[in-house]
């Protein structure tokens, strides 16, 4: 039997609030979506256009977080080199942050690589910034910091 011990140091993590959502890849959200909103019957809170990543993305209501399809619009779009590379799939996990670019500032200094060094606009007017799964032992995290009263 092995035994090994977790450091825990309280009230460390109060920054990091939730998973606000898990991003998933998709070919096309019109043949995906009839499986989230019809089998699963998950209520579709909204589908945006998200230029500076070019994706389509669709949000789904789930409790207290929510799911994100991403369909590339672009074969440029990283959602496209990911799926060509892993197929459809889950992309990555956002992580829900309050001011979010001294949370950035703090992963750095723990070492973290980032991939966005500052926060920029993700889908609902959101700021984001992804950490570099090489940093994170393979996941894509993403730092999210949600408007003000936005629902999505
Ligand atoms: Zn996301």
């Amino acid at each position: 039997m092995s035994t090994f011990a977790i450091h825990v140091q309280q009230g460390v993590n109060a920054m990091i609030k939730k998973i606000d959502h898990i991003g998933i890849a998709v070919r096309s959200l019109e043949e995906v979506l009839p499986f989230y909103t019809n089998v699963l019957q998950l209520e579709l809170l909204g589908v945006e256009e998200v230029a500076s990543q070019k994706v389509k993305v669709a949000f789904l209501k789930l409790g207290e977080s929510k799911l994100e399809l991403l369909e590339p619009l672009s074969s440029e779009s990283p959602v496209a080199q990911f799926i060509e590379k892993r197929g459809e799939g889950i992309h990555h996990v956002a992580l829900g942050v309050s001011s979010i670019e001294d949370r950035i500032q703090e992963m750095q200094e723990r070492g973290v690589r980032m991939i966005d060094e500052s926060s920029r606009l993700g889908a609902a007017g959101a700021h984001i910034a992804f950490m570099h799964p090489k940093s994170a032992h393979g996941v894509l995290y993403e730092l999210c910091e949600k408007k003000l009263g936005a629902e999505v």
